[in-house]
């Protein structure tokens, strides 16, 4: 097999390809594979961008038992150099994963967008601020790996600055260690900030409907976003459909990840998320008594008493135990899961281990 090396600017240093990516490639690169980064998905079937143009590749041969592990957008991926179809052949290790509990009940998760920096959280001023669920949306993007960012959206629509300053602030003290930014699309106020975290990276942007996502996504991507996301193609029967590129490169630098699935998140095992998001609880909570306090009604508890004395808003802890609770029922059906599993394998490996006994009594005796 031959092999090449790569270019080290390549045309996919715009998809975020830096040296530690080209690491990781190495070994592929020897067996003569190309590098790329999946920037849709669609039945078995992913898009590609490689430093040779955009191919459409099969994946099949990467097809796992772990719905969690199957190639989705933000993949970087080795794909073969040519071939009809071609094939991924292998998904490099993710460093962020966001994935979401399905709609359903059945307790399965399902992979939204690998390999994300920041989960850029729009929260809109116009409306009442629901801290609970920017608490839930940060929760989710620590839990993925990637750095949270808030941005408070549709600043014109809060004119007073005092107001404005209020609003800011509540808003920080629900997001210890998270970078709060405040624009306005309209006016184009803040912007540049965004801009200037995007270009670090790769992006989602996460957030309630109306919260004005999109806005800022067409602020980011420039003018006539629409004409360069929507793609007519043409599918395996022939019919023409309109399908959406999910990955985009910003014209100021970085990478947006826009995907309809990461609308509308659920948590999904945010354990330590979750801890992430209400750190200043954990933080007292050192100074509680009892290690194992459940901030309840304990004497000498370090939470309650911050509560007392007004360091600790008691919405606060409330919303910290409302996730606590949701999460450990998420991740007690997920055990469940990983049990069936694990039994369903011991099942496949007993099977194959008779048949292997039979195969030799048939043969030897
Ligand atoms: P999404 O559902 O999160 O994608 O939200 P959209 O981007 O569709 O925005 C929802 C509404 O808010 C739309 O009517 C936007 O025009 C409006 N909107 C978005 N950004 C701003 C802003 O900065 N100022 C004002 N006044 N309205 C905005
Ligand atoms: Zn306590």
């Amino acid at each position: 097999m031959s092999s090449f090396s790569l270019p080290s600017r390549s045309a996919l240093t715009p998809y975020g390809w830096d040296d530690a990516w080209a690491g990781a490639f190495a070994p592929h690169a020897a067996a003569g594979l190309r590098p790329g980064r999946v920037i849709r998905v669609d039945r078995g079937q992913c898009d590609v961008v490689t430093d040779d143009g955009t191919v459409r590749a099969d994946t099949a041969f990467v097809t796992p038992h772990d719905p969690l592990e199957v190639v989705c957008t933000g993949d970087w991926v080795a794909v073969e150099p040519d071939g009809s179809p071609r094939y991924v052949r292998t998904v490099l290790p993710r460093r962020t994963a966001f994935v979401r509990s399905t709609s359903s009940k059945r307790s399965e998760g399902q992979i939204l967008a690998a390999n994300v920096d920041h989960a850029v959280v729009a929260v809109s001023l116009a409306a009442e601020l629901d801290l609970a669920r920017v608490e839930r949306f940060l929760a989710l993007a620590w839990e993925s790996g990637a750095r949270p960012v808030v941005v408070l959206t549709k600043a014109d629509l809060v004119p007073d600055a005092v107001t404005r300053a209020h609003l800011v602030q509540d808003v920080e003290t629900s997001a210890p260690g998270v970078p709060v930014i405040t624009v306005s699309a309209h006016h184009g106020d803040g912007l540049d900030v965004l801009t200037a975290v995007a270009a670090g990276g790769t992006s989602v942007l996460l957030g309630q409907s109306g919260a004005g996502k999109s806005t800022l996504a067409n602020a980011l991507l420039g003018a006539d976003v629409m004409d360069v996301r929507t793609v007519r193609d043409v599918d395996g029967k022939g019919r023409h459909t309109t399908t959406t590129r999910n990955l985009l490169v910003l014209p100021g630098g970085g990478v947006l990840i826009d995907t309809p699935g990461l609308r509308g998140v659920g948590l999904w095992d945010a354990t330590d998320g979750v801890g992430q998001v209400f750190s200043e609880i954990g933080e007292l909570a050192e100074g509680c008594r009892f290690q194992d306090c459940s901030h309840d009604r304990e004497p000498g508890c370090a939470v309650l008493a911050a509560i007392e004395d007004g360091v600790l808003p008691q919405r606060r802890l409330d919303s910290y135990r409302k996730l606590q609770r949701e999460n450990r029922r998420m991740v007690a059906q997920k055990d469940a899961r990983l049990r069936a599993q694990i039994r369903k394998q011991w099942k496949r490996q007993d099977a194959q281990a008779r048949e292997a006994m039979e195969f030799k009594r048939g043969r030897w005796a």
